[in-house]
């Protein structure tokens, strides 16, 4: 194999977003992937509505619980449990070929074709000036990134709402899905008492999502199924791997799955790049004249920590706070139910204390095609009783997601040890108790203003430290960047030639989510390196 210009790590999220970048500018680019994917053995999930699957399909229970009735998950409630049957792919070998030790942390990592993204929720939110506080970079050298981003990926919503007041919205930006009775009862709800809620802090509006709701780049429209959570109908909701399908027609680009990235030796004409074959458990190495690290917020740290013999060295390592609330949706009583659906955030909501205080994202979901068995064991009831109670609630059920910013601390770090002859990454993380007390505070004023919406708060579910899935500041950017830094351009101060262009940049984490930021950043590190090779 020739050198390429530049060999990207990963094809998840990040990795397709700098991809595009270089290959569209010319630049001869590969991805080096584990790259699992699903069997190949045809769509299970029939083109038909949730509700008619349920009554009519035979097969069902291969999709929803699984040929190993894998779906049915034993304990309470862990995260990671919208992964289903049809996307166990997603997290399929991570534990064997990423190992991972956790004191206080649950976090979910990913060695598949399109990584977390092939199951991600497709919620998005760009950050705002405030987010890129202390950050090298600013919300100006993002704008057109973000708005690259959008074309490529597809992005709904409504604008001029609320939200549009208080994020960035593409200028392509496709009409938003329609919501389920539950959140377009509490939607109209709160415009009933828009002006009182502004003044306390709220701001709601639909769910700007990186779905296609008309027909975009060959993929959509979204066809509100309420299947979401089992298959891509209509390719409407964005996975990496349809950006990949659009690479892979350029001859500048190349994907090369079942390898596993040990290590990087940067040297006078390039970096040579130590890997593992995976068919047949060989060692050989490759080269590239630039690497780009997407290997995901701790397999990228991994591989930098390896690289350069940094052992028990340990770096930061942030992760969003997430807690669900389960609201009873008074506004939702007696509202026609339907059919026509979709099963992702439906209301994105931004709570910001008038009297100071960080800003918290709220997302708003209903409770249906996940399955109301898993939610048997979270109720108190007896199961006969707790099964009817919850299908006669589940229409005016809603499950808000409180997500929190987070910072590094002395308490938040990961590192690589050494162990028998090879290394796993050891994650300790834990919040100090002020972080506990303000989050809890912070939640107890938004859940006030959901009463305020009429909605009663039912119950807290924490899932834990990591559960958001949202991990970052491994390799932290700076503008005086350290040896474990990387500089504004993504460039890694103790490894020339290699960059890093995922989540792992980040230092800290707004409450917004990351990964629309991330694959920005990374399209933005893309155009960077393809410009400094013309
Ligand atoms: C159920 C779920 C819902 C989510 N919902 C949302 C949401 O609504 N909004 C949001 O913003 N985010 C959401 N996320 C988080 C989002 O999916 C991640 O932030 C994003 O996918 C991370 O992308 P990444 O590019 O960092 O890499 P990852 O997704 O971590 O992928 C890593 C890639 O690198 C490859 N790789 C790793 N190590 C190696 C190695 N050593 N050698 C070769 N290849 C390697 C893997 O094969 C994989 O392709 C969700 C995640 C999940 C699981």
């Amino acid at each position: 194999m020739t050198a390429p210009d530049v060999a990207i790590i990963g094809s998840g999220a990040s990795a397709v977003a700098a991809a595009w970048a270089l290959a569209s500018a010319g630049r001869s680019v590969r991805i080096l992937d584990v790259g699992v994917d699903a069997p190949h053995d045809g769509p299970l999930v029939p083109m038909t509505d949730w509700a008619r699957i349920r009554r009519t399909d035979p097969h069902q229970h291969r999709y929803f619980l699984g040929d190993s009735y894998e779906g049915i998950p034993l304990g309470s409630a862990r995260v990671g449990s919208q992964v289903t049957p049809p996307r166990r792919f997603v997290t399929r070998d991570a534990a064997t070929l990423l190992p991972r030790t956790d004191d206080g942390f649950v976090g979910l990592e990913s060695v598949a074709l399109g990584g977390l993204a092939a199951a991600w929720g497709a919620a998005i939110s760009p950050w705002s000036e405030q987010d890129f506080r202390g950050l090298p970079i600013s919300l100006s050298d993002l704008l057109p990134h973000y708005d690259a981003i959008a074309e490529l990926i597809g992005v709904c919503g409504e604008p001029g709402d609320d939200l549009s007041a208080i994020m960035h919205d593409p200028p392509g930006m496709m009409p938003p899905l329609d919501t389920d009775p539950a959140s377009t009862a509490l939607l109209a709800r709160y415009h009933a008492h828009r002006t009182d809620l502004h003044r306390r802090g709220l701001r709601l509006g639909r769910a700007r999502l990186a779905v296609c709701s008309r027909v975009h780049r060959g993929r959509g429209p979204h066809p509100h199924l309420d299947l979401d959570f089992w298959c891509d109908h209509g390719d409407a909701v964005y996975r990496p791997r349809f950006t990949l399908r659009e690479l892979l027609a350029l001859p500048n680009f190349e994907y090369v799955p079942g390898v596993l990235v040990r290590a990087l030796h940067p040297d006078a004409s390039g970096v040579r790049i130590s890997l593992r074959r995976l068919s047949d458990n060989t060692s050989e190495d490759t080269r590239a004249r630039r690497v780009v690290l997407a290997a995901g917020a701790l397999g990228s740290a991994r591989i930098a920590l390896r690289s350069l013999g940094a052992f028990a060295t340990p770096v930061p390592l942030v992760s969003n706070t997430s807690t669900y609330h389960a609201l009873l949706n008074f506004p939702a009583l007696g509202a026609p139910q339907h059919e026509h659906r979709h099963s992702l955030t439906q209301l994105t909501g931004f709570f910001t204390p008038p009297e100071g205080g960080p800003e918290m994202q709220l997302q708003v979901y209903s409770y249906r095609s996940l399955l109301t068995f898993k939610l048997l064991r979270e109720q108190p009831l007896a199961f006969p009783e707790g099964k009817s109670v919850l299908r006669s609630l589940l229409p005016f059920l809603s499950l808000v997601g409180m997500h929190h910013e987070d910072h590094p601390s002395p308490d938040k770090l990961c590192e690589l040890r050494e162990q028998a002859g090879s290394d796993l990454l050891h994650v300790r993380y834990r919040t100090s108790p002020r972080e506990d007390a303000d989050q809890l505070a912070a939640e107890r004023r938004a859940r006030a203003l959901f009463r305020s919406l009429s909605c009663l708060p039912l119950r807290r579910v924490h899932l834990g430290h990591g559960a958001s899935i949202h991990y970052a500041a491994t390799l932290s950017m700076s503008a005086r960047p350290g040896s474990l830094n990387t500089s504004p351009d993504g460039s890694l101060a103790a490894l020339p030639g290699v960059f890093a262009a995922d989540s792992s940049v980040f230092p800290r984490l707004p409450a917004r989510g990351v990964t629309f930021t991330m694959m920005a950043n990374a399209h933005r590190i893309g155009a960077l390196l393809a410009s400094s090779l013309a």
